[in-house]
């Protein structure tokens, strides 16, 4: 499903023939007084987001910082579109932090989130606003990093990593369905405050057939945006030509919900600590938010069922994270079976992640010393109210690293579905009932 094209590049210059190099050369002795056109920034479009410090057309330097409002989660997410930057011209991107107070633990801190936050090793980029590739390692100063973009003579996105919309997400479900529509369709999981709907995609075999069941959200967390390009991947292996997926089709319920934060995700804001809580602290009896509500329903409707399998919640972690983790629920949280299967379904991850974002086997917990608000997380709500059997676990897959792109994410994707396969297939082979059920 990757565009086939040539991708223009928007961290080199392309070579040129010498005679072209002549060409501009007398080109340029003939019109001594050409002015290179004016740069402009605009943030006008879904998920956009950024204050623009400065332009210095000298230069051609951009000074911007993260736009979000700390009310809708940390200001850590930047997007933003450059235009009048001339065909294999360069210009500087400078990112610092935002200066806004953020909150966290669900408490006003009364300063700036830590910049590092904001400033990826290598931003995203792309000339269509749809392929999007790495720049070169921005070079950091002080408190700021400066990305070299080069343009193609039309306008340039560049951004924290690559973007993931709610326009992204309804292609992604269209195109599962188009793919398998015998196996995939898309569902409406509810409207969210803002009244935006939040959409997932079911996979599984027709009819009602008992069969365990596998939920997979991303993207709780608005600003995390690799962790729907994950969920991406997952959807492309589950409906393609392969006979592990077409295995997991056939013997297992499958949801995905590509965004869980669509209202974050639209208005480019970061989600995370946002007021009066963010989503993974919404897990409750008195959820705020209504695709909250609406999951628990649904999960909750599976395990009354005893088909709750696997519940996976998608995340990017901390800036310093290089490698891949899972979190999951206290020990002493879960039964021995629940307990069981976890360290099953990890060994399985850990054979299946590998290189290049290989998965760091040993997993974190979240517990009371994680967050005051651990019993509020998802992995916790689920393993508290789903069957004695259920793994509940949130994947965190690193953003900070030369493959945390498009392409190296869609590929853990692909990997976790490998993962969930083989873990539901050594449970049907020891619990030949389970897979009936
Ligand atoms: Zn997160």
């Amino acid at each position: 499903m990757l565009p086939t094209r040539d991708v223009i590049s928007c961290t080199r210059r392309r070579p040129r023939p010498v005679a072209t190099y002549l060409l501009l050369a007398v080109m340029a002795a003939a019109s001594p007084g050409a002015v290179p056109a004016e740069l402009s920034v605009s943030v006008d479009f879904e998920g956009g987001s950024a204050v623009v410090d400065a332009i210095d057309p000298e230069r051609r330097a951009i000074h911007v910082r993260p736009g979000g409002d700390p009310a809708r989660g940390w200001p850590c997410w930047w997007y933003l579109r450059i235009d009048g930057l001339g065909k294999d011209e360069e210009a500087t991107l400078v990112v610092r932090g935002s200066d806004r107070h953020v909150r966290n633990n669900g408490r006003d801190t009364g300063k700036p989130l830590a910049s590092s936050w904001a400033l990826p090793g290598r931003a995203a980029c792309s000339v269509d606003g749809v392929t999007w590739l790495q720049t070169d390692p921005g070079e950091r100063t002080g408190e700021q990093v400066s990305y070299r973009v080069v343009g193609h003579g039309g306008p340039l996105w560049v951004a924290w990593g690559p973007p993931f919309t709610l326009r992204q997400s309804d292609e992604l479900l269209a195109d599962a369905t188009n793919r398998s529509p015998a196996v995939a369709r898309a569902f409406d999981l509810a409207r969210s405050r803002e009244d935006r709907p939040v959409r997932g995609l079911r996979v599984g075999p027709p009819g009602t057939q008992r069969v365990p069941a596998v939920w997979i959200q991303a993207r709780q967390h608005a600003w995390e945006s690799g962790s729907s390009w994950v969920a991406r991947g997952f959807v492309e292996w589950l409906v393609a030509e392969d006979p592990d997926a077409a295995w997991l089709r056939e013997h297992a319920e499958v949801f995905v919900i590509p965004v869980m934060d669509v209202d974050r995700v639209a208005t480019g804001d970061g989600g995370k600590e946002a007021e009066p809580h963010d989503h993974n602290r919404d897990w409750s009896e008195t959820p705020f938010y209504p695709e909250i509500a609406a999951a628990q329903r649904r999960l909750l409707s599976l395990a009354a069922e005893d088909r709750l399998a696997v519940f996976l919640d998608l995340h990017n972690p901390s800036p310093g994270d290089q490698q891949p983790f899972f979190f999951v629920p206290p020990a002493d949280h879960l039964g021995d079976t629940a307990r069981a299967n976890q360290d099953r379904f990890l060994a399985h991850a850990a054979r299946r992640l590998d290189a290049p974002l290989a998965l760091a086997v040993a997993p974190r917990v979240t517990g009371s010393s994680y967050h005051p608000l651990w019993r509020r997380i998802s992995g916790v709500w689920v393993s508290e109210h789903a069957a004695a059997d259920t793994v509940a676990a949130c994947l965190e897959t690193a953003w900070n690293t030369p493959h945390s792109t498009t392409a190296g994410y869609r590929g853990v994707g692909a990997k976790l579905g490998l993962t969930v396969t083989d873990y539901l297939r050594a449970r049907s082979d020891r619990e030949p009932a389970s897979s009936a059920r």
